[in-house]
């Protein structure tokens, strides 16, 4: 059974569809990463997932269980298995890194708060933060909150993480701590869908990759097909003005 398994998905914006019939199935621990020009409907593809934007048509079964919009638990149900990280990291800043990572599992999700504590201390130094338990989010660069946002994410225990564009806000300098970071994270045994424009970061990382233009998925494949051997034009045309 697929992972994550989404079929003739239509979305839209008031009238404007940013989703035209995507069809995309993800295996358990695969990591796939979404590519194209700004505005193809990437991120709007992860809203749909998390349950943040109810598709017109279509349908994402997550797990084996479909998604219904309608239906709070069911929601719910899919959010509990599914982190999301943005471009911005939101951390909050009245709280110590520690407290960042532990709050929404312990208070949200009710776990038992010495395990969670231990799973975000293991988790921060593994993202090369176990210096940082204690100082807050103003006291360290925008890599290194960063990579509190994804211990935060993976502190919550996902079967997915969903990454949209996490190193577009930072100084150049500071994208490949992330980048690196992420890597480790793909031993953490979930799976992984990544919004990126670091192209040979994707291409090192991914076993396949989406190419989307004008909120269709223009051609799939792996990395090797997609950046080396498209097989459609706009692939061509966009890796090659990228890469
Ligand atoms: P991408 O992440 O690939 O850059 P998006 O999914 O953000 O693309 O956007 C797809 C299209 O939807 C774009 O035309 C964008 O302008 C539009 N869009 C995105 N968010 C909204 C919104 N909240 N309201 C209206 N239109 C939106
Ligand atoms: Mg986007």
């Amino acid at each position: 059974m697929a992972h994550l398994d989404i079929r003739g998905l239509t979305a839209s914006y008031a009238n404007l569809t940013v989703l035209d019939g995507i069809d995309l199935t993800v295996e358990r621990g695969e990591i796939v990463s979404l590519i194209g020009p700004s505005g193809s409907g990437k991120s709007t593809l992860l809203r749909v997932i998390t349950g943040l934007l109810k598709p017109d048509r279509g349908e994402i079964v997550l797990d084996g269980s479909k998604i219904d919009y309608a239906d709070r638990r069911s929601l719910k149900a899919a959010r509990e298995k599914l982190a999301i990280v943005f471009q911005q990291y939101n951390l909050f800043g009245n709280m110590t890194v520690l407290a960042n990572v532990t709050v929404a599992p312990a208070k949200v999700r009710k776990r038992d708060r010495s395990e969670v504590e231990a799973d975000a201390r293991r988790l921060l130094e593994k993202v090369g933060l176990g210096d940082k338990l204690n100082a807050y989010p103003d006291e360290l660069s925008g890599g290194q909150q960063q990579r509190v946002a994804l211990a935060r994410a993976l502190c919550l225990k996902p079967e997915i993480l969903l990454l949209d564009e996490v190193t577009s806000a930072l100084d150049p300098e500071r994208v490949s701590e992330v980048l690196d970071t992420i890597k480790l994270l793909a031993s953490e045994n979930i799976t992984l869908l990544i919004v990126s424009h670091e192209m040979n970061f994707v291409r090192e990382v991914s076993d396949r990759v989406v190419f989307m233009a004008n909120g269709k998925i223009q051609e799939i494949g792996p990395p090797e097909q997609i950046f080396d051997a498209p097989r459609v034009q706009r692939t061509r045309e966009f890796t090659s003005r990228i890469a």
